[in-house]
């Protein structure tokens, strides 16, 4: 893997040039590279993965995931990539929680909450945004409960906004959420993005790491992509794989690409799909202290994933392994108010929400602190924020961006795949294929 130095001298012209090294981009790029055609992988960043980052910190005793870090359910493309890849994974485990005004509440009522919404939803005929969904079929008295869930849910799972995501959308994803197991992989994603990035070089390819792609000049069958550094690459295609978030910044952002003809067309259909943000906040402990009842502690066996009317919508242990690390989870318009936040604020506010949660005092948590760290996707300048998410518009926007322009400039990314697991790492790996195959058809002349 080469790190782009100052050295202006550009390599020889290539089949295919991908722009973004996260899941979707070497997806494709170890599809094209294996059907025998060369590939130069652009990457921003000095490490590969994107929103896959398997972190390893001072303090902590195990590798933190602060981005991917569940494979949610049975993902066809996700799992034969793992069986290919030879890489291991395992079912998570430990008991659901739900605590509300400061009691814990039955677990049933997410379950309730989404058979209620399926009953409301199954019928309806025209998509809508779920707040106006909410406003028209939930709005009596005795649907309180089922839409402050509801809302939590789609705020804090989709990272969405209640008045653009869309309610058909919505309705897919419930169908399915949690009749399968999730799973985590063993030694982390980033073992994903090791093995794929291994097949490209392996076939003739090459990978550039710090090169932030700036300006793409093109016209049919020849591209030239010009580095922060003024280097140029050159190649027939080229396969852009950047975040959603990066399609949508301003000129003066850090990644922005600038098209040279321009492709205002696409930019603008790339304004239509949702984008939703999240922060993650990790604590680890010296003990697993909620699985006793000691010191005033509410006492959480088995804690695997808590629900919270708190700082942070979600958290989570490692169980099945027993880490005494807690992950916290903001996501969607509270993780949006928090963008400036300060790291160190953000740790405080979360262990005020762990001290309301396990109902015991900050200086007891902070005896029992060994590390903690903050990761906000955000105000990352290579992905401005953390998924996509469906909105009314998102169907017509994503048929104009996988539209190849002039069968030269192609578009993929988990963004724009039409699975209906919205936002997940297998959206970006089944994109990924699905577009490199399109590509190779025009690579044959
Ligand atoms: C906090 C968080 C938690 C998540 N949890 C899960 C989960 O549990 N399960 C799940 O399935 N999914 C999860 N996801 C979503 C999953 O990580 C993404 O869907 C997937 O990794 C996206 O892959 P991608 O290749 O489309 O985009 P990316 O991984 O973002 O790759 C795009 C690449 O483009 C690069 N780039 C940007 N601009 C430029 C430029 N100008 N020049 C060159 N390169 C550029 C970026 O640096 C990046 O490496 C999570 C995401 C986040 C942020």
């Amino acid at each position: 893997m080469d790190e782009s130095t100052n050295d202006k001298t550009s390599p020889d012209k290539a089949d295919v040039i991908i722009i973004g090294g996260g899941a979707s981009g070497l997806e494709a790029g170890k599809e094209i590279a294996k059907a025998g055609k060369k590939v130069y992988v652009l990457e921003a960043r000095n490490r590969l993965g994107g929103r896959i980052y398997t972190l390893t910190v001072p303090g902590f005793s195990t590798s933190l995931e602060a981005g991917a870090e569940f494979v949610h359910g049975d993902m066809p493309t996700t799992q034969s990539l793992l069986r290919e890849g030879g890489i291991k994974f395992y079912s998570i485990a430990g008991k659901y929680y739900m605590i509300k005004n400061g009691k814990i509440q039955k677990s049933e009522n997410l379950w309730t909450t989404f058979s209620t919404l399926l009953s409301k939803a199954d019928s309806l005929k025209q998509d809508m945004p779920f707040s106006k969904f909410l406003d028209q079929y939930l709005n009596e008295e005795k649907y309180k409960a089922v839409r402050e869930i509801a809302i939590g849910f789609v705020e804090g799972y989709d990272a969405a906004d209640i008045k653009r995501a869309s309610t058909f959308a919505l309705r897919e994803e419930w169908k399915i959420f949690g009749q399968s197991d999730q799973y985590r992989l063993k030694g982390g994603h980033i073992k994903l993005i090791d093995f794929l990035s291994k097949e490209i070089i392996k076939h003739n390819s090459a990978i550039f790491l710090s090169t932030v792609a700036k300006e793409i000049r093109w016209k049919p069958d020849n591209v030239e992509v010009i580095s922060d550094k003024g280097k140029i690459y050159s190649a027939r295609k080229a396969l852009i794989t950047v975040p959603l978030g990066v399609l949508q910044s301003k000129p003066d952002d850090e990644a922005h690409l600038h098209f040279c003809p321009g492709l205002p067309e696409k930019l603008e259909a790339a304004k239509s799909i949702g984008y939703g943000t999240a922060i993650k906040v990790f604590l680890e402990f010296k003990d697993a202290f909620w699985e006793s009842s000691e010191n005033q502690i509410r006492k959480t066996p088995e804690l695997g994933l808590l629900i919270s009317d708190t700082f942070f919508t979600a958290c989570w242990t490692q169980l099945p392994n027993k880490t005494p690390l807690i992950t916290g989870w903001l996501a969607g318009p509270q993780a949006e108010r928090n963008k400036n936040t300060s790291d160190e604020n953000i740790i405080t506010m979360a262990l005020d929400a762990l001290c309301y949660i396990f109902n015991t005092n900050r200086s007891f948590l902070i005896k029992n602190l060994s590390a903690g760290k903050v990761v906000n996707w955000q105000t990352d300048p290579f992905s401005l924020g953390a998924y996509s998410y469906a909105t009314v518009e998102s169907n017509e926007a994503k048929k104009v961006l996988t539209q190849p322009v002039e069968d030269t400039l192609f578009f993929a990314g988990e963004a724009l795949s039409e699975g209906t697991a919205m936002g997940t790492l297998e959206e970006a790996l089944a994109n990924g294929i699905k577009t490199a195959k399109e590509l190779l058809t025009h690579l044959k002349s």
